[in-house]
């Protein structure tokens, strides 16, 4: 069972959730399981938009405690940072986050308690979070689990609202922001120059909130989701809930100055399959430009590039959901150039 068989047998019981909490007065579900957070209406004006997230020692970061304890400051910052680039893939505006902590006695140290939450809250003032709470125990391994909730208009009042994975239509043009594969590179190669100029995009991951924002106001994407488990994977998601293929043109996709140095197949890999890179995926009809102008002195410089087009409709048995184009040549299991052979396309998934 892969992990998103595994979520939608168990858990998405949405129909029974909805009825359930459409009976309490004005407050109902809108979005439930499925997207990049859940989304509801709190009152005639707003919504608010919640999402989860656990980082585990030895799966999200090393096992290893010298690694660990060296890190306090990113993981601090990390764990905020991947839970508010779900609520900026609604185009949300994060407003606070819980903190569960399980905790090793080893960490339980005022070193790494104060690293960890000068990261932690250097994350919340970079993104305007407040922490209202929480939960601390002992473990044996750190395991910590952040939810992040914020808010957004409804749209009946305002041209804002959320954008979802399924809105995506044919003839629409698919945008990623920022760069892409460089926190998989570093991953990888941690001891290498490019891998160390590059580490700062595994350990610090930069939500695109700005822009998230600026598309919700601007009004006309019709899907989006943050690239966090590969962008094959993810654009996956967006073609899965609309219901469309997408045409991917591999020789645009966004390569940082560090990246750009290695060797073409190696770097596509990464760009197409590795996870952490937190950027923003997003689909808007061929008329429509992405905002020009949105951000601050962080975000001014994210840039956006179009790397591709949803080019038909289709049933969720119709498979692959992407297609690979490089030079305008499809690649393809019989021509897979510039691969030798076919890459596997899969991203980050926990279970298989
Ligand atoms: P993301 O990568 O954006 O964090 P995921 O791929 O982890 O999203 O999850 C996909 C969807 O499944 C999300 O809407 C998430 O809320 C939901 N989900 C994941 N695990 C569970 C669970 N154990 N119970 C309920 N919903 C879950
Ligand atoms: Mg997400």
């Amino acid at each position: 069972m892969t992990e998103f068989e595994l979520i939608y047998r168990y858990f998405d019981q949405q129909k029974a959730a909805l009825d359930q909490a459409n009976a309490v007065d004005s407050v109902a579900v809108v979005k439930g399981l499925g997207d990049d957070a859940a989304v509801i209406a709190i009152n005639a004006g707003s919504q608010l938009v919640s999402c989860v997230d656990t980082l585990v020692q030895g799966r999200h970061f090393s096992e290893d405690w010298s690694q660990v304890e060296a890190l306090a400051f990113a993981i601090g910052f990390k764990s905020v940072a991947v839970n508010v680039s779900d609520l900026a893939a609604m185009g949300a505006t994060p407003h606070h986050i819980l903190l569960a902590l399980a905790l090793p006695e080893r960490l339980a140290t005022e070193t790494w308690l104060s690293e960890f939450a000068k990261g932690l809250f250097h994350a919340c003032s970079q993104f305007g979070v407040q922490l209202i709470g929480g939960d601390t125990t002992r473990n044996d391994k750190l395991v910590i689990s952040i939810t992040a909730q914020g808010f957004i208009a409804n749209k009946k009042h305002n041209s804002q609202s959320p954008i979802y994975r399924n809105g995506a239509k044919v003839g629409d043009k698919v945008y990623v922001s920022g760069t892409v594969g460089d926190a998989c590179y570093a991953l990888h190669h941690p001891d290498d120059e490019i891998g160390r100029q590059l580490s700062h995009r595994l350990h610090m991951p930069m939500p695109r909130v700005k822009l998230g924002q600026a598309l919700a106001q601007q009004g006309g994407a019709t899907a989006m989701i943050d690239v966090s488990d590969g962008l094959v994977q993810d654009l996956g998601h967006i073609c899965q809930q609309s219901g469309v293929r997408i045409r991917l043109n591999i020789d645009t996709l966004p390569t940082s100055t560090p990246l750009q140095q290695v060797a073409l197949t190696e770097r596509l890999h990464c760009q197409l399959t590795g996870g952490d890179d937190y950027e923003l995926a997003f689909t808007l009809p061929a008329g429509i430009s992405p905002p020009d102008s949105y951000g601050n002195a962080d975000t001014a410089n994210t840039k956006i590039t179009c790397i591709g087009e949803v080019i038909d409709s289709c049933s969720a048995k119709d498979l692959p959901v992407i297609e690979l184009t490089y030079q305008d040549s499809a690649v393809t299991d019989a021509t897979p150039y510039p691969f030798s052979k076919m890459p596997h396309l899969q991203g980050f998934q926990h279970f298989n």
